[in-house]
């Protein structure tokens, strides 16, 4: 049978829409249940036509590889419109996959008004989301914050943690704020997907083909509420990269529309180093404090300072002469004398070729390594193309630990 997906119903009450649908064909394993999400206001009066479009957008990319028909009673006319265009960003990035598939909707719906004006701008609280958020500060936009994304939807501890983030941020800048709960990561199996891409590239179906347009679409509801014309996402990428595959990328997202709502991805000419300067440059300029969220390691939402991304922002801050206890950093003395040992066994080469060694070369025009303490001079002094990746280092640790256990009994 020819794989398809009729949406029989959007059933809305309160603030939760859920999405009950049927799936034909042998693509229909990879369904494993309903789609819903949870905001944090009333939803009823969204018409279906809106709602509809953060459902497409979750199963849209899975429908193109499966060569699937999707069949809704109706659609927002400007995201139906926007679907060849962004869909030409995965064409392009993917020249190994065949995208086909097809989108059957008996109505399409203008819901574009004139009222419209006014930004959201997505934010997770780290260098990304801060640099798009404070560029954009004079605009007012509002913060929204997706749970089930890359924090789990049972993790309560790290959420309380976030929201009291985004909580102060808001306040501190007088700016609205949404959230949004949704089991879009649960409701399809990865596995299957990820066994079927693999044929064709190393993604994974998260990063390389959902964390785009299935997160952004989320907030076509918000935006339809409130009436805002832009929504902000922030890159992770350059435009100057080359041979990037990731779901969010301005190929894809810039083309994205729904409901008068034109999407922008923004920041991409910028590198990471050159956010955290801005970011540093904005506190300095307004006296402000901005506390950075970068780690997901750490299960309560704070920074851990002894993972790769940590570090990575700390030597970023130091090269900009910032204290990193400003920014979030609460760094300890066994942590700064970890920090090689976490440079050496967790940075990938072209982490150390993209990021540490252009940091590592503003540090040394910015401050002396008599500003550092001690147990960072390391990354000051070493030749980071010859010296920086260690392939032994890893085997020595891996011999010492082995060693310190015997000595224990262990
Ligand atoms: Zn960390």
């Amino acid at each position: 049978m020819q794989n398809e997906i009729v949406l029989k119903r959007i059933i809305k009450k309160n603030n939760t829409v859920r999405y009950i649908y049927v799936a034909n064909g042998e693509w229909k394993e990879i369904f494993k249940k309903e789609l819903s999400i949870e905001y944090d206001q009333n939803i009823e009066i969204v018409p279906d036509s809106v709602l509809v479009v953060p459902f497409l957008c979750n199963i849209l990319p899975i429908s193109w590889i499966y060569d699937a028909t999707i069949k809704v009673k109706e659609c927002d006319a400007d995201f139906f419109k926007s679907i060849d265009e962004f869909k030409n960003g995965y064409i392009n990035m993917y020249k190994r996959i065949k995208f086909l598939g097809k989108l059957d909707s008996e109505k399409l719906v203008n819901n574009k008004k004139n009222s419209q004006k006014g930004a959201i701008t997505f934010f997770s609280g780290g260098v990304d989301a801060f640099n798009t958020l404070l560029n954009h500060i004079d605009e007012k936009p509002s913060l929204v914050t997706v749970l089930g994304a890359d924090v789990e939807l049972n993790n309560e501890e790290a959420w309380k943690n976030i929201l009291n983030h985004i909580k102060l941020v808001a306040e501190e800048y007088r700016l609205n704020y949404n959230t949004i709960k949704s089991n879009f990561r649960d409701f399809i199996d990865y596995n299957i997907i990820n066994e079927y891409i693999s044929k064709f590239t190393n993604e994974d179906w998260w990063h390389g083909f959902q964390h785009g347009i299935g997160v952004i679409s989320l907030a076509a509801p918000i935006a339809f509420l409130e009436k805002k014309n832009i929504i902000y996402f922030a890159s992770t990428f350059r435009y100057v990269d080359k041979n990037v595959t990731c779901a969010s990328h301005y190929t894809i997202d810039n083309y994205l529309k729904f409901c008068g709502v034109d999407v922008i991805h923004d920041g991409a000419e910028f590198d990471r180093q050159e956010k955290v300067h801005n970011i540093v440059e904005f506190c300095k300029k307004n006296k402000k404090k901005v506390h950075l969220r970068v780690c997901w390691k750490e299960k309560n939402g704070n920074n851990c300072c002894q993972c790769e991304k940590c570090w990575r922002t700390i030597f970023e801050l130091i090269a900009e002469k910032a204290n990193p206890i400003d920014y979030g950093f609460e760094i300890s003395k066994n942590q700064l004398k970890n920090s090689k040992r976490v440079y050496y066994e967790e940075v990938p080469k072209f982490r150390r070729d993209n990021y540490y060694k252009p940091t590592q070369s503003l540090m040394k025009e910015n401050i002396s390594i008599k500003d550092l303490p001690k147990e960072l001079r390391w990354f000051y002094k070493i030749d980071i193309d010859k010296l920086g990746y260690h392939p032994y280092y890893k085997y020595y640790q891996r011999i010492k630990r082995k060693i310190g256990r015997i000595l224990k009994g262990g």
